[in-house]
């Protein structure tokens, strides 16, 4: 299963209906201070119907992943079916296998309270619904554009009065349309292991909309080829600029699966 961040393919829903908690208050047990957003992943394959959500507990504060949840609403004998064999007890959420954490107990039983406990529920019961919701929403969305994740991702040109892809909250026409061929070109060179050639487009790409949150992920992703300091480093400027930026959570995430939790 290929999991793509809900934000990338529905980014004017995902702005209004992603959820995040605040931690107010320093106690035992509970996580640090600060907002910890609830970033959906949905399953990519075509011919799959998994009816999971991923879901990443994201610090905005300190733009760390703190872990990652599934949750799965249908019952066993429904995974059974299509051959799926999950960690953990379904119906039901639990941590992902290796990302298990300081807080994700704390972070899984949150979500447990917003899904399955209506009435001590944390002030959203319809939270499972919305899940449901969005899982399908993004599925159709997926059969109508099919993409091939990574590559398609980046190839995929929104309608120019859409809002644009990295999240900006502008439309795409105002923000990266003009090095959207760029950007193609970097791919595309990065890949192919021309390294200055990728860079140079994306400094073409810099001169005209500046170093924005899209450029500075293009640069992380050119320099995950080859420098890893940097390329963690632009991931970071990143996110400093924008801390939704879909693709940077993306790359967060699969850097996460190698790396142990501080
Ligand atoms: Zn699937
Ligand atoms: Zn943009």
């Amino acid at each position: 299963m290929l999991f793509q961040p809900f934000q990338e393919l529905l980014p004017e829903i995902a702005e209004n209906e992603t959820r995040s908690i605040t931690i107010l208050q320093n106690a035992p047990g509970l996580p640090p201070l600060g907002q910890y957003m609830f970033i959906e992943l949905f399953c990519t394959e075509l011919d799959c119907d998994c009816r999971n959500a991923m879901i990443l507990i994201y610090h905005v504060e300190k733009r760390q992943t703190i872990t990652r949840l599934r949750y799965c609403w249908e019952t066993k004998s429904y995974y059974d079916r299509i051959n799926l064999d999950f960690e953990g007890d379904v119906p039901g959420i639990f941590v992902d296998i290796g990302f298990s954490g300081p807080y994700s107990e704390y972070f899984a039983n949150v979500l447990k309270e917003m899904c399955l406990d209506n009435e001590h529920s944390i002030n959203d019961t319809d939270y499972s619904e919305r899940l449901k919701k969005h899982y399908r929403l993004f599925r159709d969305k997926l059969k109508k554009k099919p993409l091939n994740v990574d590559k398609a991702a980046q190839l995929t040109i929104p309608h120019p009065y859409n809002p644009c892809t990295c999240a900006s909250g502008k439309k795409f026409k105002f923000c990266c349309k003009p090095i959207f061929n760029h950007i193609t070109e970097a791919m595309r060179a990065a890949e192919d292991g021309l390294h200055e050639e990728a860079l140079e487009w994306i400094s073409k790409a810099e001169k005209i909309v500046g170093n924005t949150a899209e450029v500075l992920c293009q640069k992380a992703i050119i320099y995950s080829f080859t420098d890893r300091e940097r390329y963690a480093e632009y991931l970071q400027q990143c996110l400093e600029v924008n801390p939704q930026h879909p693709r940077a959570h993306y790359l967060l995430d699969n850097d996460f699966k190698n790396r142990p939790l501080e």
